[in-house]
């Protein structure tokens, strides 16, 4: 593909209040292709607080009538979104390709969570349940109902673009919140296409604005704007602790997803057919660019062998280049800088005294050298208390760890800050179960790896991945909206609760 010169790139503005605008100051930042770091991909604002008061202006502005809209109705919306956004797949996928560098069928898997979302979240606009329950009263009726929050500030990563502003907005949305969307500066044009779906949808102007530029300039001042009444954010653990610690003293409901450190166990009676190709899918797909990505497995002695030859084969034979070329298994890291960070822990890895089984190197001959590549790594006799057992890469490095038995599986599975996703691999229904009562995770695989979550299950994790919230399925609207109480006394008296009410009435 040619690269665009930046002069014949178009300039992409913020959305705000139903119009397309530039940053008030006028500065721009350009978004750039991971597989070659000179082909720009768009300009786009690079917005400072100012732009965010209009857009929180412009949202708090839409939300009465939003709010009013019958839920149904605004339904109906997020159903010619998911529409539309079949029409649009390929099209989303390949710029996805362009813009952040996972290969296309995994692009178009994270379009169509999207789709699935909207569709989902569209279903949601015909039940949104509150409940009634009996009132300790004669002639007195108790129910609770759910009521949207006003304005909602949507913080994202550039790992899955499209998905994750999907599992936040949409659910926002469909409650009869208005919405500020500040995409991550790495994959800008991806969130302005999913915008640009849900405008052509017919939202009305306001409900949903968009302001790219930095966390610092666009996404603090978002967090500390007085209307905004909820954050949902993706990102590092690092930051979601600054803006969950903002959020804390501003009384704001802030709900975390964050990083993880997940591992895959291998009991003795595995199948290793299944454990090989899911340690593979789970480790490199996405170049290990998830935040449910397989960068443990734990395997028991037993196997352990066994398991490392064929996972050294399988993994020496992947096909590392540009995820346009449909043959091509991993894709490049992010960024530049992702590189330089993912990469670091391959010396790190090494000082600890793990075993550099397979890969370890930056690609930087020829064509490659202009992309962010990194070959898939794997590390073998990797102790618990190493630096690459610990702290999450987000990038294609794996390590491999031997345990004696399952109990000690699930210690050194569960033996890190994190909990978001962890597997186990066995034939032993047993164990199977005990795993799942014991793996300290928000998500548990039995006999599959570590990603792959489906959008009508709660998406989230435990420990400091999370503060306690889920997306997806049902629970995402637990997110989005607050609790009302009503009492409806139909007795004609005043009726007293909480009181001894077998000496003092009737
Ligand atoms: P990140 O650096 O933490 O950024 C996440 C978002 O926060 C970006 O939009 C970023 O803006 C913004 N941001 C940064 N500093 C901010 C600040 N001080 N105030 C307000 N906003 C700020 O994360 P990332 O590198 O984009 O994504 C990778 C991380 O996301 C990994 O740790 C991964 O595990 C995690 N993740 C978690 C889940 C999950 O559901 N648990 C899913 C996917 C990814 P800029 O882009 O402008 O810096
Ligand atoms: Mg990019």
């Amino acid at each position: 593909m040619a690269a665009k010169t930046l002069e014949k790139t178009e300039v992409h503005g913020n959305y705000i209040g139903g119009k397309l605008q530039k940053a008030k100051g006028g500065e721009t930042f350009v978004s750039t292709s991971p597989a070659n770091v000179d082909e720009v991909v768009g300009q786009f604002a690079a917005s400072t607080p100012e732009d965010v008061t209009a857009a929180v202006d412009a949202a708090a502005k839409a939300y009465p009538e939003w709010k009013k809209t019958p839920a149904p109705e605004r339904a109906e919306l997020l159903l010619k979104a998911a529409l539309l956004m079949e029409t649009r797949k390929e099209e989303m996928a390949q710029t996805m390709v362009r813009e952040m560098g996972k290969v296309i069928k995994e692009a178009r898997g994270d379009v169509q969570e999207a789709i699935d979302m909207a569709k989902y979240m569209a279903g949601e606009g015909r039940r949104l349940f509150g409940h009634t329950t009996p009132s300790e009263l004669r002639n007195k009726f108790a129910m609770a109902i759910r009521q949207p929050m006003g304005v909602v500030g949507v913080i994202t990563p550039w790992n899955f673009p499209v998905a994750i502003p999907s599992w936040k907005i949409l659910p926002a949305l469909v409650s009869g919140n208005t919405i500020v969307f500040k995409p991550a500066t790495d994959t800008p044009l991806c969130a302005q296409m999913f915008v640009q779906v849900l405008i052509d949808a017919g939202l009305p102007p306001g409900v949903i604005n968009f302001v790219t530029g930095s966390g610092s300039k666009v996404g603090m001042p978002l967090v500390e704007d007085p209307r905004v009444r909820v954050i949902s954010v993706t990102g590092s653990t690092q930051v979601g602790r600054q803006i969950a610690g903002r959020c804390g003293e501003l009384m704001k409901k802030i709900s975390c997803e964050l990083g993880g450190k997940n591992a895959i166990c291998v009991m003795d009676d595995a199948d290793m057919d299944l454990v090989v190709e899911g340690a593979l899918w789970g480790s490199f797909g996405t170049a290990g660019q998830r935040c449910t990505a397989t960068s443990r497995i734990i395997v028991h002695k037993k196997r352990y062998k066994e398991f490392l030859e064929r996972f050294e084969a399988r993994t020496k034979a992947l096909k590392i280049g540009n995820g346009l070329d449909p043959s091509v298994d991993v894709g490049p890291v992010v960024s530049k800088a992702q590189l330089e960070s993912v990469h670091s822990y391959v010396d790190i890895g090494k000082k600890d005294g793990a075993k550099l089984v397979v890969g370890g190197n930056i690609l930087d001959d020829g064509a490659m050298g202009k992309g962010c590549f990194h070959e898939p790594t794997v590390f073998a006799d990797v102790k618990p208390g190493m630096r690459i057992a610990q702290e999450e890469i987000f990038g294609p490095i794996t390590a491999v760890m031997p345990v004696e038995s399952f109990e000690e599986a699930i210690q050194v599975a569960n033996g890190t800050d994190y909990g978001l996703s962890l597997s186990m691999y066995t034939q032993d229904v047993n164990r199977a179960f005990t795993a799942i009562e014991e793996l300290e995770s928000g998500i548990v695989y039995i006999n599959a790896p570590t990603i792959g979550a489906e959008i009508q299950l709660p998406f989230g994790g435990v420990k400091q991945t999370g503060n306690g919230h889920r997306e997806a399925g049902i629970t995402a609207i637990e997110q989005f909206t607050e609790w009302k109480s009503i009492y409806v006394d139909y007795s004609g008296k005043l009726q007293k609760a909480q009181i001894d009410t077998h000496n003092n009435q009737q």
